[in-house]
């Protein structure tokens, strides 16, 4: 007998496999083709159209200059591990040792996929909330362990009840995302200690992706789940100075945690990448110390979430409001009926020709024919870090589906 080989899983884990065995592309490979060949303004993918500041790109270019263009440790730079436990002390009140429980990766991709695969494996059961981020799919299927995804209420908030019945003696892991891709979902500190009690209660580890953790809007507040009792010595927090700096391309990240769980995800780590972005690494580090940034983000981000919700509502869609992230999940139920459509991927398929906007299924984000693909089926992610014009441009396409 030959196993599926682990490729295979990964493909068949993030809707990727075909029924024929061909592999197809993802989604957002899909619509950024649709986008270019039709001239399509792109909310699908959620990177932003400005870069991060000029200071920050300036340091780096200060480093190159330094000599600072060899491996950097495996760790990562000292003043980066030293300003990520600032950081984390400053914001939260976490006491985190830069030398023993930090480790700086590359972006937050790398350090997810290391933890699941240096702390999980076939037999075990890693939870995640879903609609989940594709990655985390894919890494738990690297590992060979078993995903159990649990459904967001149709509001798109935590179903406590649900989690409490899909964890299991066999449950490793579970997996946060705060705030939350795709929905824009903050997670509240009631919703997050019903999270750690059934953690504490099946002894689980918790892993939990906070990428997203600066750009929360309006009265919500990020909640790192290791603040919450019982919780620091079971939880790796993974961020990355990505989407907090806009230079999603640097793939700068971090993971922070019990020193025993670090020094497991380390060894797996140091035979994947070992280190990477060793002048980028400094400039973070600067970067960290700075409050002003990340705030004004959050407050333009604020700004354009009002602007994007209301066009979307005009041109008749009901959004679900996010207070956090780059997106928000629109229903686009109404105009689907009325178009004759399946669901929300032939809906995204036929928006660029129909009107010239392009967004993402929300299933593409769900496992095919779960609980959350069916409340799921016909909404769209759309992206608001873009410029506000373009933006506008988009409400404006968007608007003559009404016409
Ligand atoms: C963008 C994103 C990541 C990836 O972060 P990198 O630092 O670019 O690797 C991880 N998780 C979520 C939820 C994201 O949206």
């Amino acid at each position: 007998m030959t196993s599926t080989p682990r490729w295979r899983q990964v493909a068949a884990a993030t809707g990727l496999l075909s029924d024929d065995g061909t592999i197809a592309q993802t989604i957002f490979a899909e619509m950024t083709v649709l986008a270019n060949r039709t001239g399509a303004v792109n909310l699908g993918q959620g990177f932003p159209d400005v870069d991060g500041p000029d200071y920050v790109k300036e340091a780096a270019k200060a480093a190159i200059d330094a000599g600072r263009n060899q491996y950097a440790p495996g760790d990562g730079v000292p003043e980066l591990r030293h300003a990520i436990a600032d950081h984390q002390r400053r914001r939260y009140g976490l006491d985190v040792d830069p030398d023993t429980e930090v480790l700086a990766t590359t972006g937050a991709t790398e350090a997810l996929t290391a933890a699941i695969l240096a702390l999980t494996g076939p037999g075990d059961e890693v939870i995640t909330l879903e609609p989940y981020y594709d990655s985390h799919a894919a890494a738990i299927a690297m590992a060979g362990a078993t995903h159990v995804p649990v459904p967001l209420t149709a509001d798109l908030r935590l179903d406590a009840d649900a989690l409490r019945a899909a964890a299991t003696d066999r449950t490793a892991m579970i997996l946060v995302n705060t705030p939350h891709n795709p929905t824009g979902t903050v997670l509240t500190r009631a919703e997050l200690e019903q999270v750690a009690a059934v953690a504490r209660e099946r002894d689980t580890l918790v892993l939990t992706d906070e990428v997203y953790e600066h750009l929360v809007f309006d009265d919500a507040v990020h909640v790192p789940i290791a603040t919450l009792p019982g919780m620091a010595e079971r939880t790796l927090t993974v961020s990355s100075s990505g989407k907090t700096f806009s230079l999603t391309g640097w793939k700068v990240g971090w993971m922070h945690g019990p020193a025993d769980l670090i020094t497991a995800v380390r060894t797996l780590k140091q035979f994947m990448t070992y280190t990477s972005g060793s002048a980028f690494q400094p400039a973070i580090a600067l970067a960290l110390a700075d409050e002003e940034t990340p705030r004004a983000l959050a407050a333009s981000l604020a700004e354009r979430r009002d602007l994007l919700c209301a066009g979307l509502e005009r041109a008749g869609f009901d959004v679900v409001v996010p207070q956090g992230t780059y997106f928000v999940v629109a229903d686009g139920a109404a105009h689907m009926e009325r178009l004759g459509l399946e669901d929300g991927h032939e809906l995204c398929l036929r928006l660029p020709e129909l009107v010239g906007v392009v967004g993402v299924p929300v299933s593409a984000f769900c496992r095919p024919g779960s609980t959350a693909a069916q409340t799921m089926r016909s909404r769209v992610r759309f992206t608001f870090v873009k410029q506000p014009e373009v933006l506008r441009d988009g409400i404006e396409r968007l608007a003559a589906l009404t016409r």
